[in-house]
């Protein structure tokens, strides 16, 4: 048995309740398979997939918090510390009920890769809670993150572990989080990103994630003779990554028609109305109905649906296996020629994989998204030398970091004999990194 098969009976052996961290060690192995094959002495010799695939820790924790009516609830609190081979553990914390330990897994794996892509110093890690935001007051979500981080701030600093938001965790909560870790502490330091312009944050960081993702888009459709110019866009979620991805498609011509959110989703033949998203979900954190009823000729729907939409492009940007080999079929039967995802592993297996072998275009959230943690890396420099960047110097970094991502994997895969799975040049240009390091630095 060669050792990449080994290696994924063993994984799906111990971790049979975990199916999303199942799926994403599949598609990272069978993709850097060539790699591991051809080094397959001197990796198994030292069990480097084996300790790849194992996270460094997983710390687990209460998190007893009071409701408005004086209620005590108790949730589950995670921090996955995967791999530091490169730097410092950074990831983002995702509060939703769906977090359990599989999850955070996933998406502490897949930050391993995605983080080395950006070319800035910063190991994978990830963590979060089954605490719902939704429906909670300010004082209520308040005191769930200073007892998440009563918890959490013994095991992170700024040159140890960054966390950082994802679902459920923007700039409130990561405000309430910072707030409690020096209270905690005294010390002022950057152990957290996408913190408040006021007290640390980076210029830019909020839209990074999205902004970046139209940047690598654009890349990838000149390295393949498309444009985004006059480009019809479907775009997924309501939140932070799909607004940005949105107001950015904009910017370079694009036409983005939906969005959606946990309830339902938004058909606008007219474009997406960016402003308006922004208001309804940014500032009084309500439903798309709201968006619906503001704009006479938008169609509102119940449930899933965004990608029955025709599109040039589209854009899964709000939860892991959001699109589906029945959504796949429907996007090429519309003339579809891209996917890129600005979600984490938005898109199944079975779904990739039929957008591949049908010549469409599409890129992997641990490239396509990778502009969130990098300005993040920025927000830690500017933390470290005490300075505060332009919004031009941030934004100029960032477009050459996600033009670089896309010509990184882009080479990768032609290297290996693979020209255009972008799938393959990310896992094999992140693997190669952290793998070099890992062998450099002794067994551990
Ligand atoms: P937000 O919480 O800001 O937004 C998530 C959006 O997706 C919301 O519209 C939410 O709906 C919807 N959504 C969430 N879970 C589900 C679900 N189970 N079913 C249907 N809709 C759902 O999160 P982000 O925009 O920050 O994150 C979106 C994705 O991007 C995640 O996969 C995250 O890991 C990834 N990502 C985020 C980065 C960042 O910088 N924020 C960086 C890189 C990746 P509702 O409004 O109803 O809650």
């Amino acid at each position: 048995m060669s050792y990449v098969d080994e290696v994924l009976a063993s994984v799906n052996q111990k971790n049979a309740h975990e199916p999303e961290f199942l799926q994403a060690v599949t598609e990272v192995l069978e993709s850097i398979r060539v790699v591991v094959d051809a080094n397959e002495e001197k990796f198994r010799s030292v069990a480097l997939l084996e300790r790849l695939v194992e996270p460094d820790r997983i710390i687990t924790f209460r998190v007893p918090w009071t409701d408005d009516k004086g209620k005590v609830h108790v949730q589950r609190g995670y921090r996955v510390q995967y791999n530091n081979a490169i730097g410092p553990y950074k990831g983002g914390l995702r509060f939703h009920p769906s977090v359990y330990q599989g999850i955070l897994k996933f998406l502490g794996f897949e930050q391993i890769f995605k983080n080395a892509l950006t070319t800035l110093p910063i190991g994978g890690g990830k963590g979060g809670s089954d605490f719902d935001p939704h429906g909670k007051s300010d004082a209520e979500v308040m005191r769930f993150c200073q007892a998440f981080m009563t918890e959490l701030y013994k095991y992170v600093g700024a040159d140890i572990d960054v966390p950082a938001g994802d679902i459920g965790v923007g700039g409130r909560e990561v405000g309430f989080l910072f707030g409690q870790y020096k209270r905690i502490t005294t010390s002022y330091e950057g152990m957290l990103t996408g913190k408040g312009l006021t007290f640390g944050g980076s210029l830019i960081r909020t839209q990074a994630t999205g902004y970046g993702l139209l940047y690598h888009t654009e890349e990838i459709l000149k390295l393949n003779g498309q444009k985004l110019d006059g480009a019809v866009c479907a775009v997924s979620g309501a939140g932070n990554v799909a607004i940005y991805a949105i107001e950015k498609a904009q910017q370079l011509g694009a036409k983005p028609v939906t969005c959606s959110d946990s309830s339902g989703w938004i058909y606008d033949p007219d474009g997406i109305d960016v402003a308006l998203l922004k208001e309804v979900k940014e500032v009084k954190r309500a439903r798309l109905t709201e968006y619906k009823a503001a704009r006479p000729n938008a169609e509102y729907h119940e449930g899933k649906g965004v990608w029955s939409v025709k599109c040039d492009y589209a854009f899964p940007c709000a939860t892991q296996n959001e699109l589906t080999l029945d959504d796949a079929k429907t996007l090429k039967a519309n003339g579809c020629k891209g996917v890129f995802e600005g979600a984490n592993m938005p898109t199944t297996l079975e779904a990739t994989k039929f957008l591949q072998d049908n010549g469409v275009l599409f890129t992997p959230g641990k490239a396509s998204n990778a502009g969130g943690v990098a300005t993040s890396a920025l927000e830690m420099s500017q933390n470290s030398e005490r300075l505060h960047w332009s919004a031009e110097e941030v934004d100029e970094r960032l477009k050459n970091i996600m033009y670089g991502i896309a010509d990184t994997i882009s080479e990768a895969a032609e290297k290996y004999g693979m020209k255009g799975n972008y799938v393959a040049g990310a896992n094999i240009a992140g693997f190669e990194k952290v793998a070099e390091a890992m062998l450099a630095q002794g067994v551990y």
